[in-house]
């Protein structure tokens, strides 16, 4: 079964992106993760996104796609989620297309419904590990020496674009881009929405429930 986890900045993907690859062995296809790693790394890739992430802004259609389509193409054959991607209608069909080609499909797309109020308390609070990417949050989970990674004692610090400014704007830019998937996957009748609230093991059960059915 092939899984896209999506919803707005801050609503969970990634946490429970690294759950299910935990413990039902999916492998994570995460597009902001792959920027970030490029960034990291300094390739021509990670230089072109690096203004827009830092801005809160998408990286162009063109860049994200190829970007996708070079992952899926030496992954194929395993069960995947995708995280991030697509974020907007143009990409959804280049991945429509893409994955018609390598003869496979999305089984579902699994919405985390989560208001924008919580969403912005979720990410102005949200630290992450700069080594090993383990996220932290302010409130309820820190790291327990602060500024240190739990796992890999790794430096823990804020995100660029969960500063106050950024978010707000990332949050538009998801109104505006992404928001329309729920229409689009449900049209195709793969939209699974599901209540994004809660603690992360009570998500996680109601993911592995939908995954179930
Ligand atoms: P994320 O880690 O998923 O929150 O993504 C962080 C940032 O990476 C986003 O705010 C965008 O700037 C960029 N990004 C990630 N995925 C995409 C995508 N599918 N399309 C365009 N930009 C993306």
């Amino acid at each position: 079964m092939n899984i896209l986890l999506f919803g707005a900045p801050g609503s969970g993907k990634g946490t429970q992106s690294a759950l299910l690859v935990e413990k039902l062995g999916y492998l994570h296809i995460s597009s902001g993760d792959l920027f970030r790693t490029a960034i990291k790394n300094q390739t021509p890739l990670g230089l072109k996104a690096k203004s827009f992430m830092d801005r809160g802004e998408l990286v162009p259609d063109d860049i994200t796609i190829d970007l996708i389509k070079e992952v899926l193409l030496k992954k194929i054959g395993q069960k995947f989620i995708l995280d991030g991607f697509p974020r907007t209608t143009v990409q959804a069909d280049a991945l429509e297309v893409l994955l018609r080609d390598l003869k496979t499909s999305l089984n579902k797309a699994i919405f985390l419904e989560v208001p924008k109020e919580h969403l912005k308390k979720r990410l102005v609070g949200r630290r992450v590990c700069k080594n090993c990417g383990a996220t932290y949050h302010m409130d309820g989970h820190p790291p327990k020496k602060a500024g240190i990674c739990d796992i890999c004692q790794g430096e823990v610090v804020q995100r660029a674009d969960d500063k106050e400014d950024v978010i707000e704007n990332r949050l538009t830019v998801y109104e505006t881009n992404t928001a329309p998937l729920k229409n689009y996957y449900a049209g195709k009748g793969l939209l699974k929405p599901l209540n994004g609230l809660g603690n992360q093991d009570e998500i996680f059960s109601r993911i592995v429930e939908e995954l179930k059915s």
